[in-house]
């Protein structure tokens, strides 16, 4: 049977090494896309064989990024499935059956060789100029020969037999056909002398067992590939279809990492990125609809995504494109929405709580101020919280303020005209100062400068009529008041 025929399962299999990076978002997406759209299942896979560097806290951490981007997964951690374990280390007892019979057909081999041994391997095959590959010491050793290495305490890892000529050609359906020379190979480690599969063997092992149908992961794995496929096949399992994700770069276009700034989903998160702007980013991110369309909801990407519109040229990771895409989420999330995204973002900062708490403005009020100027959830902070904080003139700002179009008299005729007001909404406010400026020949922006500074000792604020309209009329009196004491 083909892998198409069968209903598709597809894999997101992270190493808990560290956060979910962007480059593991994306791979998980796809994923997660081609799974959607083809009425297939989305299984998470915890990689942590690699036990000198996998936590628990990375689990913990890769699966809070992959929820808050809402990529859930039909089996896996927290999802249990018929093709469980999802962690490859609960997964030991199918290594072990599996390397017993590699072993038992004379398909794998015990190697004894020490550190040293091999060592020694590597430098004569660099000065010869060959590959570095196992040499293949161990692969026709005797059953005394094992005895007496046994005796002298060596330890014993497990090889698998691979061919010695002819090439292994990976069928990749983004790459198209990559060809691997089978001599270039060697006889791989498929087991640790502590027991612990490597990862191509608990990949290969766990892809069959879990009836993986395609794995799409990233470029970086392409070398691994032919490998697995001679292991899949040495082991009698029908091999999964193979698709690798093009590599991402930085804007220097050298592979994408910290110093490239932020990487992880996490911190995204952190700086006030919304889920849509991500998932719609990250998609882009060698994978493309048309030449034009930017824009896709989840719903429009699970309909249109496909692995034949992957492109196999790295992609470029764009951080402003990024920004001004967040920008546009934030601008379209109903008010309700964007309430809720800041309620929770604000969590842990200065503003934690304060909104709507005594007599203060809450985020109902606040939203429609500062929605359209937003770029990220952290923007909120900086655009309004002087409505909460005590305000701190810089010395600049107070130069700013002093800088001003006749600061003392704008100042004055904003008090008095504001004190006037019969109703103190933004209206009436924008109406009443517009005049004030007129009286003075002073240009409206000029005119609002010094007020804009007096009531949040910032330059940027959200609209100041509506500010004003916010902070209230004695509120808003009280801080004219206050900075012209400071200017006087
Ligand atoms: N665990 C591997 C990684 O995090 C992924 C392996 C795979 O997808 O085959 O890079």
């Amino acid at each position: 049977m083909q892998p198409a025929e069968k209903p598709i399962r597809v894999r997101f299999a992270p190493s808990p090494t560290g956060y979910l990076h962007v480059g593991g978002a994306r791979t998980a997406l796809y994923n997660w896309l081609f799974a959607r759209s083809r009425s297939g299942s989305f299984i998470l896979r915890i990689e942590d064989t690699d036990t000198s560097r996998s936590t628990d806290e990375a689990i913990v951490q890769i699966i809070s990024s992959m929820e808050w981007l809402g990529l859930g997964w039909d089996e896996g951690p927290g999802r249990p499935g018929a093709y469980g374990p999802y962690r490859q280390m609960e997964r030991a007892a199918l290594y072990r059956q599996a390397s017993g019979q590699l072993l038992s057909e004379g398909k794998a081999y015990r190697c004894y060789c020490t550190e040293e041994e091999l060592d020694e391997d590597r430098k004569r095959a660099r000065a010869a100029g060959r590959p570095i590959v196992y040499c293949g010491r161990c692969r026709e050793l005797s059953a005394a020969g094992e005895q007496a290495f046994i005796a002298e305490g060596r330890e014993a890892v497990i090889r698998l037999r691979m061919p010695e000529t002819g090439r292994t050609v990976v069928r990749d359906l983004i790459h198209g056909d990559v060809e691997f020379e089978n001599a270039q190979l060697g006889d791989f480690i498929l087991v640790r002398s502590n027991g612990v599969p490597t990862y191509n063997f608990a990949v290969a092992v766990d892809d069959a067992a879990m009836e993986i149908t395609h794995v799409v992961r990233g470029d970086d794995h392409l070398a691994n590939t032919p490998r697995q496929l001679i292991l899949l096949a040495a082991m009698g399992k029908q091999a999964p279809a193979y698709a690798h994700l093009p590599l991402i770069l930085g804007h220097d276009r050298s592979p994408l990492s910290k110093r490239h700034g932020s990487v992880s989903v996490e911190e995204f998160r952190a700086r006030g990125y919304v889920r849509e702007a991500l998932i719609n980013y990250l998609a882009l991110l060698g994978w493309s609809y048309d030449a034009e369309t930017t824009l896709f909801s989840v719903d429009e990407l699970v309909e249109k995504f496909s692995l034949e519109r992957v492109g196999s040229t790295a992609a470029v990771f764009d951080t402003e494109k990024l920004l001004w895409m967040n920008g546009h989420y934030i601008r379209v999330l109903s008010a309700g929405e964007l309430e809720a995204r800041i309620e929770e973002y604000i969590k842990g900062t200065s503003l934690e709580g304060l909104p709507g708490k005594d007599g203060k403005p809450g985020l109902a009020e606040l939203v429609p101020l500062v929605q359209e100027k937003m770029k990220t959830l952290a923007d909120f902070l900086d655009l309004t919280d002087f409505f909460f904080l005590p305000l701190e003139f810089e010395p600049e700002i107070i130069e700013k303020l002093r800088g001003s179009v006749q600061p003392a008299a704008v100042l004055e005729k904003a008090i008095q005209v504001l004190y006037e007001l019969p109703d103190f909404d933004t209206g009436t406010i924008e109406a009443s100062l517009r005049r004030a400026a007129a009286d003075m020949d002073i240009k409206v922006g000029k005119f609002l400068q010094p007020l804009r500074i007096a009531v949040s000792a910032k330059m940027v604020t959200p609209g100041m009529f509506e500010t004003l309209a916010v902070l209230g009329r004695e509120e808003s009196l009280a801080r004219l008041k206050a900075a012209l004491v400071l200017i006087q």
